[in-house]
C-alpha cells in the first residue's frame, strides 16, 4: 500500500504529528487498555509490524501510553521525509551532505515535567520484548553525547537495560558514543548523556546515518525536516535534546564500572549475550504534561528498516562513486536488512558485476551476499530477485566466494566475527541474442481498466449466463 507523499506540505515535526498523519490514513490501531507490558505488548507489536502502527492506552495500568511501528513498510519512512520512495536514499544523502545545525531554545514541551527522584519502572511503561530478553529495555531511545573535548553532539541508539531503579546497562558498540565516553573514561569522568524517547522519525532515520565523528546526526534530522531542530539544555547536565521530545532521562556513563548486561533479542534474530558492558546512572527524568512512550520490538520490522536505509544510502553513494551505472539497490529484509544486498545496474560490460561486488564487500563488512542484477529486475520483491538468479547465473562462471574476511559479530555462522563472503552475478552477458533473455509479456496488460472490462455483480451474471446455457426442455 502506497502512502500519500507530502512534499510540498509542511512536514510535521514531533513523534504526536506522525501519529495523526498514520491515524488520519487508516494506519494507527488502539490497542484495549491495560495490554500487558511483559511480552504482550510486544506480540501484538509483532502481529501488526507490517500492517500498522499500534497504540497501547494504560499498559500494565501504567498512565502512559505506548506506541509501536511506527514505520510498518519501506514507503512509511518516506513519506516520514516527504519524498517518494525511488527517492528517498536520494533525499537521505543530501541532508547528510548538507545537514542543518540545531537551534537552541530557552524551553520546550519536553521539560513541563521533570522528576529529580528517578525510578524508571514506576514513572515510564519500558516493555520487556523478546521472550529471551533479561527484562524491560528501552529500545527506541536517542542516546545523545557530547565530546567531552569538543562539545559537539553525537545521536545514536544503543539498546538500555533497566538494571535498577536509577541504572541502565547499555551497549556501546565501537562507534561513537564509546569514543566519547573512551575521552571521558580516560581522565576518570562520566560522560553526561541523554536518552530521548518520542521523537519524529525523522530523527530517529538520522539517527542511523553512517556519519563521521563530530557530525552532529540532529543536523542531518534538521535538513531532512527542511528546519533546524529545536534542542533545550538538559536540567542536569549540559547535553541538549530535541524541545518537542516527548520523555528525556538525563543521566551519566559511569567510569570504570561494568556490570551484566542481555541477552537481548536483536536483528540478526537471535540473541545477544549476557557480559559486562557500561552503566549509566540517572540523573533526571523530563517529559510533556501526558507523553508518549516509543518502542521497538527488537529485531522487528521497524528495526530493520530504520537501520537499513541509511546504510542504503551509504552503500548507494559508495559504489556509484566507482560504478555511475549502478541505478539502486536493497539491503533485503531476508538478509535482516544488514547482511544480503541486492544491487540494480545498467550493466555495461561483462566482468564489472564482479567490480561491483567486490566494492560493496568493502563498503561495510557487515555485507555477506550482494546479488547484481539489470535493470529490468524490480529489487524491492524478493522473488524477481531470485528469478534472475535462477535464470541469469551459472555457479561456476557467475559465483564469487571469498574467505576470511571481516563479517559480523552478531552472525553466529561466523568465527568471532571471521566470515566468507558471496557474490552472485545474476546479468545478463553483454552478447547474448536478443531474444534469449527477453522477458515475456503480454501486450496491454498495464493498461487493462478492470472497472470498464469486468461485469459490475459477478454472482448475478453468472447465474444469468448459466441460464442462458440451459437446454431448456431437457
Ligand atoms: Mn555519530
Amino acid at each position: 500500500m502506497r502512502t500519500e507523499n507530502l512534499s510540498g506540505v509542511d512536514a510535521p515535526k514531533d513523534l504526536r504529528s506522525w501519529l495523526t498523519h498514520l491515524a488520519e490514513h487508516g494506519k494507527l490501531a488502539i490497542a484495549r487498555e491495560g495490554i500487558d507490558l511483559t511480552d504482550e505488548l510486544a506480540a501484538v507489536s509483532k502481529r501488526l509490524e507490517r500492517d500498522r502502527a499500534v497504540l497501547f492506552p494504560k499498559p500494565g495500568g501504567h498512565g502512559i501510553p505506548v506506541v509501536a511501528n511506527l514505520f510498518a513498510a519501506r514507503d512509511w519512512v518516506a513519506d516520514a521525509i516527504g519524498v517518494k520512495e525511488d527517492q528517498l536514499l536520494i533525499r537521505f544523502l543530501a541532508a547528510a551532505r548538507e545537514p542543518l545545525p540545531v537551534r537552541e531554545v530557552a524551553s520546550g514541551p519536553v521539560q513541563e515535567v521533570v522528576h529529580k527522584e528517578v525510578d524508571l519502572l514506576r514513572q515510564l511503561p519500558i516493555p520487556k520484548h523478546n521472550e529471551r530478553d533479561s527484562g524491560p529495555y528501552i529500545t527506541a531511545g536517542l542516546l545523545i553525547a557530547r565530546n567531552p573535548r569538543t562539545g559537539v553532539q553525537n545521536v545514536s541508539i544503543h539498546r538500555c537495560q533497566i538494571s535498577g531503579p536509577n541504572r541502565i546497562g547499555v551497549l556501546l558498540l565501537p562507534r561513537h558514543t564509546l569514543a566519547y565516553f573512551r575521552m571521558a573514561e580516560q581522565v576518570g569522568e562520566a560522560l553526561e548523556i541523554a536518552i530521548v524517547i518520542g521523537v519524529h522519525p525523522a530523527l530517529i532515520l538520522a539517527s542511523q546515518a553512517i556519519a563521521a565523528l563530530d557530525e552532529d546526526e540532529m543536523g542531518i534530522a534538521g535538513a531532512l525536516l527542511g528546519r533546524p531542530v529545536d534542542v533545550v539544555k538538559c536540567k542536569t547536565n549540559s547535553v541538549r535534546v530535541p524541545a518537542h521530545a516527548e520523555i528525556v532521562i538525563e543521566g551519566r556513563i559511569l567510569p570504570g564500572i561494568r556490570a551484566p548486561e542481555g541477552p537481548f533479542g536483536e536483528f540478526p534474530q537471535y540473541y545477544g549475550p549476557r557480559a559486562n558492558r557500561e552503566v549509566i546512572e540517572v540523573d533526571a527524568i523530563t517529559h510533556r504534561e501526558r507523553p508518549i512512550f516509543h518502542t521497538i520490538v527488537g529485531g522487528g520490522y521497524e528495526h530493520l528498516v530504520l537501520g537499513g536505509v541509511p546504510r542504503e544510502a551509504t552503500l548507494l553513494q559508495h559504489l556509484r562513486r566507482s560504478f555511475p551505472n549502478v541505478l539502486d539497490l536493497r539491503l533485503t529484509r531476508g538478509g535482516v536488512c544488514r547482511y544480503h544486498l541486492a544491487v540494480q545496474i545498467d550493466k555495461t560490460s561483462d566482468g564489472e558485476p564482479k567490480n561491483i561486488i567486490m566494492s560493496a564487500f568493502g563498503a561495510h563488512y557487515d555485507i555477506k551476499q550482494v546479488v547484481v542484477v539489470d535493470r529490468d529486475v524490480n529489487i524491492s520483491d524478493t522473488d524477481e530477485i531470485e528469478w534472475a538468479v535462477a535464470t541469469r547465473f551459472q555457479a561456476d562462471r557467475d559465483l564469487l566466494v571469498i574467505s576470511g574476511a571481516l563479517g559480523s559479530k552478531l552472525d553466529p555462522t561466523t568465527n568471532d566475527g571471521i566470515s566468507a563472503k558471496m557474490g552472485l552475478d545474476a546479468t545478463v552477458p553483454i552478447a547474448a541474442p536478443e531474444l534469449d533473455f527477453k522477458r515475456i509479456h503480454v501486450k496491454g496488460e498495464e493498461q487493462v481498466d478492470l472497472e470498464s472490462v469486468l461485469q459490475k455483480d459477478s454472482s448475478a451474471a453468472f447465474a444469468s449466463l448459466v441460464a442462458r446455457l440451459r437446454p431448456e426442455n431437457g
